[in-house]
């Protein structure tokens, strides 16, 4: 069963949590109870069974032959190769590559079984509305949105992006979606933060939902507040593991560091509840880039988004309101929902403080740091340079940072980095850094992407290939005000 993070809704089953996406009058969906799960009881099993079991025990509201189906996107050739998540052997550590989905970025992982997971859902209250998904994205989340939900029956989907926030292949990515049922919008003055403060907006808005209803409609997310989203996340921290034992990688006390690159704190909150299952992870390493807001709380304990917002070159971590962090202060302070609430409580205007217990057991379980844009960049220099592997900028970010966790901690667990993006995705930064082995020009976009490709031997991921020449569907513009009436215009007029 499912509660909510501040204390207003209890005993809710994995359908309606899904359903859902986020709690009416505030809070995020939490599993009420954490199972336990042995990494020995999944040795030898496929990336699919894998994930079968480690997500049938959240899903009790789901018949084992459903999840057995939903999890067949994992080897049905929408991953390409073998493995949709392989532990690539990088000097003493891992990268645990997430992005072999359709999209070139790990929110695939997710987002490629969050359409079955609603669709299920919503099976068990016989709804006969269609399902309109709202989606904010800062570059990655809409494309694999797009891709997860595309032609999908009964399922609309509008994506919001930051105009000019976002790469150009990011944007290529998202206007050249196919399918009758996606729609894509971009916010013209307003960055990722003013998207989903946005569309938060429209899902509490009950007079739109009255509206919507009676055009046999109802709201869902797909962004990462959605436990559909956070759940098949936890899966690749389980195979990470299982292939570090295969590799003989593991060390002697059999735990492993995870290194995350982190934005709206899903990801790091995935390797949190595969921790909380009984994975043995020892330090959980969070990345930022310059939008540091968590490296801060983690020394000072004060959460502070009031402050200047910074484009970097890794765009999904340009996040100053990291959603799922509340759900990682919901364990951290006991499941102290009143907590919860003073902290997030609208008057607060994005600044809280937590107490120093809170902040005590936070430090224990997270080592937090931060790169920014020069040392992103001298970093993709430095890992090709030594061990001719190229991170993509976010990855980058994570590579720095556990670079300065081993000169601090000189912590010697093998540790494993979850690299979220193909290189390929930002390709223009990557060559720039790489100048000194590159001759191809860094600011085409598409000749830095033919650059790479001839620069490390890698084939450029099919989702990337000719998409300067794909037919576009041009993105609707809207300011953030206009969001609201934007959606009443498309769905109730
Ligand atoms: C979304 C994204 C992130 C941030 O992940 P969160 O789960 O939001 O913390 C990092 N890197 C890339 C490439 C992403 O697409």
């Amino acid at each position: 069963m499912y509660e909510s993070t501040r204390g207003n809704l209890y005993g809710q089953t994995a359908s309606q949590a899904i359903t859902l996406g986020m709690v009416p009058g505030g809070g995020l969906f939490v599993p009420s109870t954490f199972p336990n799960l042995n990494w020995q009881d999944l040795q030898g099993l496929t990336y699919g069974e894998v994930a079968k079991r480690v997500m049938m025990p959240y899903l009790s509201d789901f018949s084992e032959e459903a999840v057995a189906e939903i999890v067949k996107v994992y080897s049905d050739g929408r991953f390409d190769g073998e493995d949709p998540a392989p532990l690539v052997p990088v000097g003493n550590f891992g990268v645990l590559e997430l992005w072999h989905g359709p999209t070139a970025a790990f929110k695939d992982m997710a987002l490629q079984v969050l359409p079955d997971l609603l669709k299920n859902s919503l099976k068990h209250f016989n709804r006969e509305e269609d399902v309109l998904i709202l989606v904010a994205t800062s570059g990655d989340t809409g494309k694999a949105a797009l891709e997860g939900f595309k032609d999908r029956e009964g399922m609309h989907i509008v994506v919001f992006y930051p105009a000019g926030g976002v790469s150009p292949v990011q944007e290529r990515q998202m206007t050249t979606t196919e399918g009758l049922n996606t729609h894509v919008v971009g916010v013209v003055g307003g960055n990722f933060d003013q998207c989903q403060t946005a569309v938060k907006g429209i899902f509490a808005s009950d007079t739109l939902k009255t509206q919507l209803q009676e055009k046999k409609l109802i709201f869902s997310s797909a962004n990462s507040i959605n436990w559909g989203r956070l759940l098949p996340q936890i899966v690749y921290y389980y195979w990470a593991y299982l292939q570090a034992v295969k590799q003989g990688t593991i060390t002697p006390e059999g735990k492993i560091n995870v290194v995350v690159p982190t934005g709206n704190f899903g990801n790091l909150q995935a390797a949190f509840y595969a921790k909380r299952m009984g994975l043995p992870i020892n330090r959980i390493i969070c990345a930022s880039n310059s939008n540091n807001v968590l490296a801060d709380f983690f020394k000072t304990g004060v959460y502070q988004s009031q402050r200047p917002f910074f484009q970097t070159i890794s765009p999904s971590m340009d996040i100053l309101v990291s959603s799922n962090f509340e759900r990682f202060l919901y364990e951290m302070s006991g499941r102290d929902s009143e907590k919860i609430q003073s902290w997030y409580n609208a008057s607060n205007q994005g600044e809280f403080s937590v107490d120093s217990a809170t902040l005590k057991e936070c430090q224990a379980t997270v080592y937090a740091g931060w790169a920014n844009e020069e040392e992103t960049l001298q970093t993709i220099a430095s890992s090709y340079e030594d061990y001719r592997y190229v991170f993509d900028p976010h990855t980058a970010v994570a590579m720095k940072v556990y670079e300065d966790y081993l000169s601090a901690t000189k912590d010697q667990t093998f540790t494993v980095i979850a690299s979220t993006a193909s290189p390929f995705k930002f390709s223009s930064n990557v060559i720039r850094a790489l100048a000194k082995y590159s001759n191809s020009n860094c600011s085409d976009e598409w000749e830095a992407l033919a650059g790479l490709s001839q620069l490390t031997g890698w084939k450029i991921p099919l989702g990337l290939q000719g998409l300067d020449k794909k037919p576009e569907k041009k993105a609707t513009p809207c300011s953030p005000e206009g969001i609201k009436e934007l959606i009443k215009k498309m769905f109730i007029e």
